[in-house]
């Protein structure tokens, strides 16, 4: 190679410049987070032969992501298209750093997918008494529509038919409106006050469509005293050992980790058991 050809394959020193600026277009406090260095990952060999990768501590990753900087990184009106794609890249990459300093490491498998400790999530899922103050206290400050209102008032008048009592709509907490094969569901938590005494509520509702007579059929409507568990939906799971046919009836697969659900032995409630959720289509979300 001459020193022509050389000179032709040698960076110009406008090239190092953009190098050195990456993100150059994004908002300042946007790049700040896209630019925070990244740890070299180290590859980590197991006895079985099998290797995977550490690709963080929270030593080496620098410090957390503070709750101004996530700020920054919400979107925002008037944000243009590429502002959008780089503050979902800093979102992106802020939940990994932040998820390093809350469980220590980061590791991933053979396959390139993230080594993630569910442990948090599953004690949310966990089967385990939940208090109505505690549901008060989690769910506040958001508006209650008044089809929210009237799905609750509609599962009680039915619980209340059936039990003979009179409990009254005390608090709307949380709704999913789902659909899937089987069906178009809605699933409800809301608190039932009978004289001074509150109760934690599930219900599941069925809109059958206007044709066949009633819109709206209430398939369940429980008290949750004892024990509840919440939903599967943000939680990947290998396929449950009681499934058929892509159906887990002991479990909500539809509803998120807040929504509470009976314990369920397939007779409780009609949706949300595919756990390949590949079904769903969610109309609106409440939770
Ligand atoms: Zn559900």
């Amino acid at each position: 190679m001459d020193d022509d050809e050389a000179a032709a394959h040698r960076p110009s020193p406008i090239a190092e410049q953009e190098e050195e600026e990456p993100f150059s277009d994004a908002p300042s406090p946007v790049r700040a987070v896209l630019n925070r260095p990244w740890p070299s990952p180290v590859l980590i060999p197991s006895p079985s032969g099998k290797v995977r990768t550490l690709v963080a501590t929270s030593d080496t990753i620098g410090p957390p992501i503070t709750p101004e900087e996530l700020d920054a990184l919400e979107d925002k009106e008037g944000d243009d298209m590429c502002t959008l794609h780089y503050k979902a890249t800093g979102r992106a990459g802020a939940t990994i750093r932040n998820y390093v300093h809350q469980h220590g490491s980061l590791y991933l498998d053979e396959d390139g997918g993230f080594m993630i400790d569910h442990s948090p999530l599953m004690e949310e899922i966990r089967c385990k008494n939940v208090p109505v103050e505690e549901m008060e206290e989690r769910v506040f400050n958001f508006e209650v529509t008044k089809e929210q209102t009237y799905l609750s008032e509609l599962a009680l008048a039915s619980y209340n038919k059936r039990r003979k009592v009179k409990f009254e709509l005390c608090k709307m907490l949380l709704s999913r409106f789902f659909w899937e094969d089987r069906g178009h569901f809605v699933h409800l938590n809301f608190i039932g006050k009978r004289k001074d005494k509150k109760k934690l509520f599930f219900a599941e509702i069925e809109d059958c469509g206007k044709r066949d007579g009633e819109m709206y059929v209430v398939r369940c409507c429980v008290s949750l005293e004892s024990a509840c568990e919440g939903g599967y939906y943000n939680m990947l799971v290998p396929t449950p050992p009681r499934s058929r046919k892509g159906l887990d009836f002991s479990k909500c697969y539809a509803c998120t980790q807040s929504l509470k659900h009976p314990p369920s032995d397939g007779s409780g409630y009609l949706g949300g058991h595919d756990h390949q959720k590949k079904t769903y289509l969610f109309e609106r979300v409440f939770n």
